[in-house]
């Protein structure tokens, strides 16, 4: 496995003048992508990446474990060469937010483009025919992005059956959360707050403790505030074991919820909601 921690100008793969890189995000469509892309075009050249927060859920790295296997394909993983909690000190303990992603920015896009360099790259997007949103473009002319899903016209059903035929499966934080990436995003549901709580009580309790590590007294929290009131982590309740089934039902897209009801969820901790 080849790690590249970037830094603003790798001037890797110089002697490279056409690249085509497929982005893993650690879920199901990036993955589904890199299976389609592989039967469809055997003979292209593609690079996959992941580009690693530093802060991500287990059972992202065991499902890119997965996809290496299955697909018999390298990944090479980009990090930042600053951490988490570097930028949080640059950005003066502000944590980040949907209105500052900073974490975003720094964490997953720098990376990114750093290894891309001034190539000309085709980029590799998962974006599905049945999904109504744009995705992440880059500003730089040289990365040319490809859509082939939206092309040819595959949705949500296609890619569970993608990943279902070819024996990769999902990866299993799709028992209790809807999308992959760091284990305290900003943009998870009261619920998957509570299941992160109950399944990783340990990344549960760092993402308590940067709320409340201000020494000057500042509060940010990752759940934002209610009535002017800071929602703080440590003040959230317990999953309650009998509706947790319910909760999951009500918090997860209900469309992913109906087709995963017969798809086994790939990880270590197969005890999951929905297993
Ligand atoms: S997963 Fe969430 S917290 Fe992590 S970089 Fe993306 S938006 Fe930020």
């Amino acid at each position: 496995m080849r790690v590249i921690q970037m830094t603003t100008n790798p001037n890797l793969n110089k002697d490279r003048k056409e690249r085509h890189i497929l982005a893993l995000s650690g879920g199901k469509d990036s993955a589904a992508l890199a299976v389609y892309m592989r039967d469809k075009y055997p003979d292209l050249d593609i690079e996959y990446v992941f580009t690693d927060s530093g802060c991500e859920l287990p059972e992202t790295y065991e499902y890119l474990d997965r996809i290496r296997a299955v697909l018999n394909i390298d990944i090479t993983i980009l990090k930042s060469e600053r951490n988490f909690d570097y930028w949080l000190k640059y950005y003066k303990g502000v944590l980040p937010s949907p209105k500052n992603r900073w974490c975003t920015r720094q964490l997953k896009l720098k990376p990114f483009e750093a290894y891309i360099g001034d190539d000309l790259t085709y980029s590799y997007v998962a974006l599905r025919a049945d999904e109504n949103r744009k995705g992440y473009l880059s500003k730089k002319r040289h990365v040319i992005p490809r859509y082939p899903f939206v092309e040819d016209g595959i949705t949500l059903q296609d890619v569970i059956n993608i990943l279902q035929n070819c024996g990769l499966g999902l990866p299993a934080y799709y028992g209790w959360r809807k999308r992959s990436g760091c284990y305290f995003c900003f943009y998870q549901s009261d619920d998957e707050w509570r299941a992160l709580k109950k399944y990783h009580p340990e990344e549960f309790e760092k993402a308590c403790q940067y709320e409340e590590n201000h020494s000057d007294g500042r509060i940010y929290t990752w759940r934002g505030k209610k009535g002017g009131k800071p929602l703080f982590l440590r003040d959230i309740d317990d999953f309650v074991p009998s509706g947790e089934k319910q909760r999951y039902e009500e918090s997860i897209n209900k469309k992913l919820s109906s087709l995963l009801k017969d798809i086994k969820l790939i990880g270590i901790n197969t005890n999951y909601v929905l297993s």
